[in-house]
């Protein structure tokens, strides 16, 4: 199962090509804006012609985006048609469905033109919560932090949406994305054992993310100790060890 589709996509590719098991891929899609399909084109599996690849997208749509998009003559040599593998768009009617031995759950997100958020939980145990792009403090909220909130209740992993700072604010009120300080209080009401600051603002440098993460582990450890903040980084690997 794969969440969205950015550029780290491709390193996700190659190592299911080296570990023999590049098919059926999942691939849950947040939105299909570029900075969460860019990586698709560069997917190993997409290019083996015995390769099956679920999408789950948002709207009908989504697969008329990606030929528009992604898969024509001006921004990619291949187009959809022409591509080796099986690539199936799914979009699910119930809230929640099964894959493999996960149920995932989805919820729609405050973001300009739709997003929306998914939880998957292992039967085995483990669960994690995927959610962005999504702004907690959006004017007119299609979903609240309490509903978020319950969605992601006592997850070991929540990944949400934490790009802008209170010194962006208000100027950025309305773009669709989150202040970190939301997210931590988010933190506080989900309860997840890892909370993850994730979807950087592209102009913040390491200094400033291990200054935010600094800052956000300090002030979790007096609200919600079980809690542990992560900032997001390329390549990163999380351990989910379930309850
Ligand atoms: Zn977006
Ligand atoms: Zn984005």
């Amino acid at each position: 199962m794969a969440l969205d589709a950015g550029t780290g996509l491709r390193q996700l590719g190659n190592q299911l090509l080296r570990e023999g098991r590049p098919s059926p891929v999942h691939l849950l899609l947040s939105h299909t804006h570029w900075d969460h399909v860019l990586g698709l084109p560069f997917f190993g599996p997409l290019w083996g012609k015995e390769n099956h690849i679920f999408v789950y997208p948002l709207a009908n749509e989504a697969q008329e985006r990606f030929q528009r998009n992604i898969f024509d003559d001006i921004h990619f040599p291949v187009s959809v048609n022409d591509i080796p593998a099986r690539m199936e768009f799914v979009r699910p009617d119930a809230p929640t469905w099964r894959i493999g031995s996960a149920t995932v759950s989805r919820i729609m997100l405050n973001h300009p033109g739709g997003a929306q958020g998914f939880r998957i939980d292992d039967d085995g145990g483990t669960s994690l919560a995927y959610i962005t792009d999504n702004e907690l403090r959006a004017g007119k909220a299609l979903v609240t932090v309490e509903e978020l909130a319950r969605f992601a209740d006592d997850v070991d992993v929540l990944i949400h949406d934490s790009q802008y700072l209170m010194s962006d604010m208000p100027h950025k009120h309305g773009w669709g994305h989150s202040v970190v300080d939301d997210v931590l209080n988010l933190g506080v009401l989900a309860e997840p054992k890892q909370l993850v600051l994730f979807h950087h603002d592209p102009d913040r440098d390491d200094d400033a993310l291990d200054a935010i993460g600094k800052r956000s582990q300090n002030w979790i450890l007096e609200h919600a100790k079980g809690t542990q903040v992560v900032v997001a980084s390329e390549g990163l690997a999380l351990d989910v060890t379930g309850k």
